[in-house]
């Protein structure tokens, strides 16, 4: 991990791109910051609320009514609020959709899909309907490229490969199944025409909030397929149920989700925050099309909003921007951990001041290493 003040000094203003956990806007975490000491001016800390409460039941409705609010959730839909984490929910995704069918298709696009369908493959036949391997993850197969199995329980998708800088710009059309989707990494930054999926979950700590909550939208009629092994606390159709309340939620994770989505209302809804992305990733691969220093591998028309991969010369040159990055107050800008190279992430919280720093500081360091280099070969 690269620190942001290598010698201690605070930078002048710190820009950060983390994969996740996300930074949070400063309103949201003002408002947290009171509310942790005294919530709502009742004398108690918002940490402690119990989950039987009236109190938590409302911070509970606040937060399923906006975000029913931001994506005009059709009635058809139950919110839940679960623990786990994406990574958790490849496997539960599998146990409340398999069924009797016992088979699903999977659409492989990097990193994540390939986890989502290895985890899913424990409880049923896993088909690949489509696998973006022989272009090097770095093109999403066509729609008229899958090979979908019409008697399948479901096809999942990974609408943002967020280690791969993929992004799903379409919405599958023909698929006679249920379509499922994980939506961690783009969850809320843009549109979603959530009538067209059967389920989608998202980890709640790159766009909603905090980790430990992870938010599955599913349709009513998918609520009964779950397999007997289902732990009951994870059994979708017990918890639409209950309330999301089979056993203790991620209290404090819902209260923070609630601020984020009335954060998100307020900032005009997601066409203006989807326009807003589309703004501050031009910033950045405007820079990478225009200086040939910066490499961008991925098809331009799916290329990701939110997480933009990009590779410099050679390795070495990476670990120095990472370093110069970082001195300069941008922070958290290394590729994933198994894929390497430079990743900015653009969640919401990040402004288009953070997005412009990030190419002012390419630009810079592109232009510094030409030169560099011509001193040499002068000298
Ligand atoms: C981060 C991420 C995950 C994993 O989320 P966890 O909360 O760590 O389980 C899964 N899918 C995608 C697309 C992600 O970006």
């Amino acid at each position: 991990m690269v620190s942001c003040s290598p010698e201690g000094a605070p930078a002048a203003r710190r820009h950060d791109f983390a994969a996740g956990q996300a930074p949070l806007p400063q309103p949201v975490l003002r408002q947290v910051q009171r509310d942790i000491l005294d919530w709502q001016g009742h004398g108690r800390s918002v940490l402690d609320l119990a989950f039987t409460t009236e109190d938590f039941r409302g911070i509970a409705r606040r937060a399923q009514e906006s975000l029913s609010r931001l994506l005009k959730l059709p009635p058809a839909y139950h919110v839940l609020f679960l623990q786990g984490g994406a990574y958790a929910h490849f496997a539960l995704t599998a146990m409340n959709l398999m069924g009797r069918v016992r088979s699903a298709d999977y659409v492989i696009t990097g990193h994540w899909s390939s986890r989502a369908a290895s985890e899913a493959a424990r409880y049923g036949v896993v088909r690949i309907a489509a696998t973006a391997a022989p272009f090097g993850f770095c093109r999403i197969p066509r729609e008229c490229e899958w090979r979908l199995d019409p008697s399948a329980a479901y096809c999942h998708l990974t609408s943002n490969e967020t280690a791969n800088g993929l992004q799903f710009h379409w919405t599958p059309e023909s698929a006679a199944v249920p379509l499922v989707a994980d939506l961690t990494s783009d969850f809320l930054t843009r549109p979603l025409d959530i009538a067209k999926y059967g389920l989608v979950y998202a980890s709640a700590q790159k766009n909603a909030g905090i980790a430990g909550l992870t938010v599955v939208i599913v349709r009513d009629d998918l609520l009964e397929r779950a397999l007997d092994t289902t732990p009951l606390v994870f059994n979708y159709g017990q918890q639409a149920q209950d309330g999301s309340r089979v056993n203790t939620p991620p209290t404090f994770g819902v209260y923070v989700a609630a601020l984020m989505f009335e954060w998100m209302e307020a900032a005009g809804g997601l066409a203006v925050l989807g326009d807003a992305g589309r703004r501050k990733a031009a910033t950045i691969y405007g820079v990478i099309d225009q200086d040939d220093y910066y490499r961008c591998p991925v098809l331009p028309a799916d290329r990701s909003q939110v997480s933009i991969c990009f590779r410099l010369p050679r390795p070495a040159d990476e670990q120095d921007f990472l370093a110069e990055a970082a001195r300069n107050g941008l922070c958290n800008l290394q590729g994933h951990t198994l894929r390497g190279g430079i990743r900015a992430c653009l969640y919401n919280a990040v402004t288009d001041e953070d997005a412009e720093a990030l190419a002012a500081f390419m630009q810079y360091f592109s232009r510094r290493r030409r030169s560099g280099r011509r001193s040499r070969h002068l000298s």
